[in-house]
């Protein structure tokens, strides 16, 4: 990819960007990577691309390069915003950058506000001390599916493992593949080694690609993150033991899903966990009133 613009090494030197751990800053500087990185969120030729901490701008540039309409690009670390000033210069009207903290912002109000009109998707080598906290919330919004036809993001390779696994994978499974798998179709797509980063971190990454389930099985998402939570919180106990944490008899609301009370949850299917959720949602309706005793 020849963009025209100078080397991200030069951009990196020159704006004094050294990387700073307690923003997760790992940069890529490896062009084919990026544009690897682009495609896969592809096709991008009308599409709006959130992209989460751009840093320098390596993936930004890709992006744009490989014909994202647009991208907006929130980062928090206000030493970048001149070395993306160039890159939104060299692109006008197509990148479109927002300080702040990408967890205090709604990146589908953001698309709403500035998006070309097109498909969106969030694109990003996500910081690795907020990754998962930011995918839990843009997974866990109401209603569903969101304006994300597509999310296509960079993890440490062992929480894209808690992100795909099934009960299969007994000890990946947990609260994020469940909350994953019941909203998305979640797949690994390829790893990228230490090595490809500036500084290298001490594990594997992972891109993970996760497709919007347009109907996932009915259920509250609180009532649903409550009941994992609770089922994982104790993930060694059976669950009429675990699920006494929802203040709720766990015998009725495991009968009423068809679960067996004896379960660990790690043998739960996401089935499960949505049919506990509606159960717990049953449990907790105001009983009707009695007409005999308000009404005349
Ligand atoms: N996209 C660049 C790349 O691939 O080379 C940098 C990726 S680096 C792993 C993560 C980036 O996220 C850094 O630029 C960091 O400053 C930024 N960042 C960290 N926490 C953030 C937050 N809460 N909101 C927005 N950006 C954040």
């Amino acid at each position: 990819m020849n963009d025209g613009l100078p080397p991200l090494r030069e951009i990196v030197a020159r704006h004094g960007l050294d990387a700073r751990k307690a923003l997760g800053q790992n940069f890529l500087f490896d062009l084919n990577l990026t544009g690897r990185i682009a495609r896969a969120a592809g096709p991008l030729e009308s599409a709006t691309i959130v992209e989460i901490g751009p840093g320098p701008g390596g993936l930004t540039r890709a992006l744009l390069s490989e014909g994202a309409a647009k991208v907006i690009a929130i980062e928090r670390d206000a030493r970048c915003l001149p070395a993306l000033a160039e890159i939104a210069a060299h692109y006008p009207d197509r990148l479109d950058i927002v300080e702040g903290d990408a967890l205090a912002l709604d990146p589908a109000a953001l698309v709403r506000e500035r998006g070309s009109g097109g498909p969106a998707r969030i694109c990003a080598n996500l910081p690795y001390n907020v990754a998962t906290a930011l995918l839990t919330r843009w997974l866990a919004v109401e209603p569903w599916p969101s304006i994300f036809d597509r999310y296509v993001l960079m993890f440490q390779r062992e929480v894209a493992e808690r992100i795909v696994a099934t009960p299969k994978e007994r000890a990946d499974y947990g609260r994020l593949a469940a909350l994953c798998g019941w909203r998305t179709r979640a797949r690994i797509l390829f790893d990228v080694a230490p090595a490809a980063f500036t500084p290298p971190p001490k594990v594997t990454s992972s891109v993970v690609e996760l497709v919007p389930n347009p109907t996932p099985l009915p259920c509250d998402a609180r009532l649903f993150s409550r009941v994992t939570q609770a089922a994982f919180g104790q993930r060694r106990k059976m669950l009429r033991q675990s699920l006494k944490a929802l203040g709720v008899e766990p015998l009725t609301l495991l009968d009423a899903a068809g679960i067996d009370p004896t379960r660990r949850a790690e043998e739960v299917e996401i089935t499960g966990f949505a049919a506990l959720a509606r159960a717990l949602e049953e449990a907790n309706r105001p009983a009707p009133r009695d007409h005999a005793q308000t009404d005349g």
